[in-house]
């Protein structure tokens, strides 16, 4: 096939990105996981059947069925998400198949015998423009560098069974804890309220996570918050946590180190909350309130709560 292979592990934001990303090559195959996502707005989906695929993430197993079916369509590229799961994938992909690996594209220009890509290094202060040498091209596309296309249509959907070895079922997900965000992905909210040091405490949290429920937003977090132990790591924004692009991002009482806006620094808004007219997240934000959180915060909630009763 002239087009990519592209992974698809749910018809979630983050694939769709990936897929739009693919046209690159032309029209693009899916290949789904267990079950066929519905419509993602390409006219083929590859769905891999095997019981691997329904107890838990397998990326060994899915690597394998990657391989398998890129093997029968020979793809001039293998796409995913450069989410946890699709970089896990492919540099599994990659290794099996002694190929190349460029992660966290945000634009690729295909070539023969590879493509010129460029892709975000050193927590997002770099962007790289690089050649890759390979066939198929295997890279992992940069959250939100695309805006992912509608996803309209009914695709065919071809079923198979990848034949895996014991091998590939050795690596599996055992047990899935819930998160404690409500229920709203971190990476696709787009409205993040996120807190730093100046919360306090884990309890300091109280009125950060009662404006993300009114607001129908993700609670994010810096990393002096987990490491303090007052919040889960899934939470962390930053280099060395989500990378993040909602319509607003709301930092409550963050400093703004370029570790932590590596992470949000794809937000449309960003509206500041601080005492310190010093601090350096204000050089990048759009609105700035200056004061203490535990103030302004539930301020900015009771005020939502009045013109919402008034309506
Ligand atoms: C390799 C590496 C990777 C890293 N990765 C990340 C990452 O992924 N994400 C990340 O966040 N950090 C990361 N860091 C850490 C980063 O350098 C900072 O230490 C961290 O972001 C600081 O978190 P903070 O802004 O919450 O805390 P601080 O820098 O201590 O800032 C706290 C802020 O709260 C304000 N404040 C105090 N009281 C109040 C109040 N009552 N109301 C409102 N504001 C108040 C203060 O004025 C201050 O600006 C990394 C560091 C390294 C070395």
């Amino acid at each position: 096939m002239d087009g990519a292979l592209v992974l698809i592990e749910a018809a979630d934001e983050l694939s769709l990105q990936a897929l739009t990303f693919a046209r690159a090559w032309g029209e693009p195959v899916a290949l789904a996981f267990g079950a066929d996502p519905g419509p993602l707005g390409v006219g083929e989906v590859h769905v891999a059947e095997h019981e691997a695929f329904h107890g838990g993430f397998a990326p060994d197993a899915w690597a394998a069925t990657v391989l398998e079916l890129a093997g029968r369509l020979e793809p001039r590229a293998i796409v995913a998400a450069g989410s946890d799961r699709g970089n896990d994938v492919i540099a599994r992909v990659a290794a099996r198949a002694d190929l190349p690996l460029a992660v966290n594209a945000t634009a690729v220009e295909p070539g023969a015998g590879g493509a010129r890509v460029t892709r975000i290094r050193w927590g997002g202060s770099l962007l790289e423009d690089a050649t890759i040498h390979g066939s198929p091209v295997l890279i992992t596309v940069a959250p939100h560098a695309v805006a992912a296309e509608a996803a309209a249509g009914a695709p065919s959907v071809v079923q198979f069974t990848p034949a895996l070895a014991p091998s590939d079922l050795v690596v599996r997900a055992g047990e899935r804890l819930a998160g404690v965000g409500g229920g709203v992905s971190l990476t696709d909210a787009r409205v993040v309220v996120s807190g730093g040091r100046g919360a306090g405490s884990a309890e300091g949290f109280a009125p950060i996570e009662e404006l993300a429920g009114l607001l129908g937003a993700a609670v994010g977090c810096s990393r002096a918050v987990t490491m303090a132990g007052w919040r889960p790591h899934s939470d962390q924004v930053g280099q060395t946590g989500s990378k993040i692009a909602p319509d607003i991002y709301i930092a409550c009482g963050i400093s703004g180190a370029t570790q932590h806006m590596a992470g949000c620094k794809g937000a449309k808004r960003l509206l500041a909350i601080n005492p310190d007219v010093e601090a350096p997240i204000l050089g990048a934000a759009d609105y700035a309130v200056i004061g203490d959180l535990h103030e302004v915060v539930p301020a900015i909630s009771e005020a939502i709560r009045r013109a919402r009763a008034a309506r």
